[in-house]
């Protein structure tokens, strides 16, 4: 197998007999995603003679790239930056949740038809319950963020019915215009105290330290902390002992973020174990069955090392 595959590859595509390349992750860049390391692990474990690989697609090559696929007898693709919402228009079914973020990250091909779903949003969910033992439901929340990742989270916090979400984005008009795609699960005034239970937040210091006032979790859905050079997310004296924080990032383990709220007093995790449930649920969607995630776990943790 291949360290990268590109649209070249799949054009003159021979299917190898022993262990087939039929699923891989699709983005621009791509070279830094673990999910085949995570996925081949389960394929191993559940003894499917099947690879999952690494594939490098730019935005102009993508729908020719899933056709190819598709004709290849491939069973599965995860879609990464820049293709999450450009793939909306290339499936022949979406599930409703991915129609509601508006985003997809898993396809599945299933009888020749391409079917879209978004895992994010449950990865995020199952994340947060396994490595903090909390549920959204209980949580105020303050989303750094209006991407594609934000959108997932911002679904899941409307679905779970969370106490309060505030989303705070450097361009507040789209802060603004992810608040409105949830409104209409935010209408009760459930939230005590001087904050409206459901706001768009503009990127300053001092706005995001009077929401973290009133903040249980906060969640980073920019990808600040991707290279190793980037600003601070928040500045260290906004992380208070009391928070929850949430970094989808996971180029380093831990990412900075991570490790400045850990030493403020805080419990925090990277975005490991979104990517490790996220993946989980995608191989539930490929394969109809379980995924074996002590294994997917374990293959993840040597990986980020
Ligand atoms: P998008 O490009 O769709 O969205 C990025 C968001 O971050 C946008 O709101 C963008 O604002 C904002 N942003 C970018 N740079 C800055 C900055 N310097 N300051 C403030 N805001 C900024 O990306 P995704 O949502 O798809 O991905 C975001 C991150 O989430 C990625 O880095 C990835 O690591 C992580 N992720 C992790 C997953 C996991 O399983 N752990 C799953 C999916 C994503 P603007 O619109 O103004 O550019």
């Amino acid at each position: 197998m291949k360290e990268i595959y590109r649209l070249s590859d799949l054009r003159s595509w021979k299917k190898s007999a022993k262990q087939p390349v039929r699923l891989g992750v699709f983005g621009d860049p791509v070279a830094h995603s673990l999910s085949p390391q995570m996925q081949n692990a389960a394929l191993k474990q559940s003894k499917i003679d099947m690879q999952y690989g690494r594939f490098q697609v730019a935005s102009g090559e993508l729908s020719e790239a899933v056709e190819l696929c598709r004709k290849h007898d491939f069973v599965g693709l995860n879609l990464t930056v820049p293709h999450k919402v450009a793939a909306l228009e290339l499936v022949d079914d979406l599930d409703p949740e991915a129609r509601q973020i508006g985003a997809v990250n898993t396809i599945a091909i299933r009888d020749g038809r391409l079917v879209g779903f978004n895992t994010d949003s449950a990865g995020f969910a199952r994340a947060l319950r396994s490595e903090f033992s909390i549920d959204l439901r209980d949580l105020r929340v303050l989303l750094l963020g209006a991407g594609g990742a934000a959108r997932a989270i911002a679904a899941q916090c409307a679905r779970a019915q969370s106490e309060r979400l505030a989303i705070a984005a450097r361009d507040v008009e789209k802060a603004e215009a992810l608040v409105n795609t949830v409104r209409g699960s935010f209408t009760g005034p459930r939230v005590l105290g001087p904050v409206a239970r459901l706001e768009a937040v503009p990127w300053s210091e001092s706005a995001l330290r009077s929401q973290l006032e009133h903040t249980d979790l906060v969640v980073n859905a920019t990808p600040i902390g991707l290279q190793p050079n980037d600003a601070e997310v928040l500045p260290v004296t906004l992380l208070q002992p009391h928070l929850f924080v949430f970094d989808t990032v996971y180029a380093a383990h831990p990412t900075r973020l991570v490790k400045n709220a850990r030493e403020a007093g805080a419990r925090a995790i990277d975005g490991l174990p979104m990517l490790l449930q996220q993946g989980a649920r995608a191989f539930e969607i490929w394969f109809q069955g379980e995924a074996p995630i002590e294994v997917m776990r374990q293959a993840l943790e040597s990986a980020s090392r």
